[in-house]
């Protein structure tokens, strides 16, 4: 039995992850299942899947979850050094599917027991890509990207030279305000936002897709993973989100990969690596689709592309800036303190603000650096927020 780890069970990525595995009930020795607040469906996962541990990232969600597993003998547990602990547990395949920058300890430490890391937390990527990669050479753990598009090229690469490969181009759905006038973009909410018209993933991902921070930050994760040079690698916007991502080589070919928008092609291709099982995705029918269009992804529209590109160029602890600060500006949006469009105004004065000092971006990527530079980020996000008074 294959021993598996589940980080972000609640998740819109963890639900799709217990899809795939509930389905094969004998194949899996399910060893940890993490999540935040939803007590009820962690609970209810851990039992149907007969967890050893459930943890909850919040310390005062701890009660609640010791009663809901009351009698089960599965353990209960909470807080940061608890997730540590479940991620140093022995498992064959870890899933990291915890939204956001408070993901990148926990796949470390997985990594580092020689775990098979799936990656769908890009920002572990885009906060300490060389770390990461570093820690998987180390210990000969191997790391399978679960972002659609980086499973794309992951895909398209397989049998072929890298040397060869010209350029990666990634698709974008341009979110939910890809047709609205660039002046509306402004006074948009959160909840118009939230809506995104291919796939269905959790809130903060749909804002951020969006806004394009999604793109801009998978833009950062294609550099780290792969080591293409930010030259390399292009955004098109797709509006079908069919095609999930080309690889064009030298001899002038496009490898696409195509397939419906269904998360769990990419999680099961990761979850199965290197066979290829059958997944529960539909088949599409291209007579059907008919036509596949692209679009140019317009700077002036999402400038969090041209912010990405200035991270590729930078790199230290840009990433990581760029992440907390998007972080607390996605926060501030959320909560209407801020309008749509100054999010990217608060993460280009935040990079501004920090790469003038010098050690707050061009310091050693270590776990210590990348948490000073995202709690630095997050405070400098905050005091700009504060200071400007954006709330339009
Ligand atoms: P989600 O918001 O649906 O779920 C996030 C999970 O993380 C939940 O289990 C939540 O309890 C947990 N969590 C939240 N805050 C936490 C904290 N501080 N500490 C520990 N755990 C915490 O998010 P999602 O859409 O499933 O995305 C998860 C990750 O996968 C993100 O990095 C996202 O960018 C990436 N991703 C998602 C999709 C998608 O289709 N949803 C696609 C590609 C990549
Ligand atoms: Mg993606």
């Amino acid at each position: 039995m294959r021993r598996v780890s589940i980080f972000g069970a609640t998740g819109s990525i963890g639900q799709n992850t217990i899809d795939l595995i509930a389905r094969d009930p004998g194949a899996y020795d399910v060893v940890a299942l993490t999540g935040g607040k939803n007590i009820a469906q962690l609970a209810e996962d851990a039992k149907k899947l007969n967890a050893k541990v459930a943890v909850t990232a919040f310390e005062d969600c701890l009660a609640p979850l010791r009663a809901a597993l009351a009698g089960t003998g599965i353990e209960a547990a909470a807080g940061e050094a608890a997730l540590i602990e479940a991620a140093s547990r022995p498992a064959d395949w870890v899933m990291s599917a915890i939204v956001g920058a408070a993901g990148l300890a926990p796949g470390l430490r997985a990594l580092e027991t020689g775990a098979t890391l799936a990656l769908a937390n890009k920002e572990s990527m885009v906060c300490a890509g060389p770390l990461v990669m570093q820690t998987a050479r180390r210990h000969e753990a191997r790391i399978l990207p679960v972002d659609s598009e980086h499973s794309a090229v992951f895909q398209a690469l397989i049998g072929e030279d890298i040397s060869a490969v010209e350029r990666v181009v990634i698709t974008a759905s341009g979110g939910a305000f890809r047709d609205w006038p660039i002046e509306a973009l402004a006074s948009a909410t959160p909840d118009q936002a939230a809506t995104h018209p291919n796939w269905d993933m959790g809130q903060r991902i749909t804002i951020d897709s969006a806004s394009m921070f999604n793109k801009a930050l998978e833009l950062i994760e294609t550099k780290e993973f792969f080591g293409f040079t930010p030259d390399q690698i292009e955004a098109v916007v797709h509006p079908e989100s069919l095609i999930h991502a080309l690889v064009g080589f030298r001899d002038g070919a496009l490898m696409a990969h195509v397939g419906p928008p269904d998360m769990r092609h990419a999680i099961g291709f990761a979850l199965h690596y290197p066979d290829r099982k059958a997944l529960p995705v539909h088949r599409l029918d291209l007579a059907q689709i008919a036509t596949l269009s692209f679009r140019p992804a317009d700077e002036a529209r999402w400038p969090a592309l041209r912010l990405a590109r200035e991270v590729m160029q930078t790199g230290g602890l840009a990433g990581a800036v760029f992440n907390a600060a998007k972080e607390r500006a996605l926060d501030a949006f959320i909560e209407k303190r801020i309008g749509f469009t100054r999010m990217t105004d608060v993460v280009e004065a935040v990079l501004n603000k920090l790469s003038a000092h010098p050690g707050h971006i061009d310091a050693g990527i270590t776990l210590d650096n990348v948490r000073e530079a995202d709690h630095l980020a997050r405070q400098t996000a905050d005091d700009v927020i504060r200071q400007a008074n954006w709330n339009n």
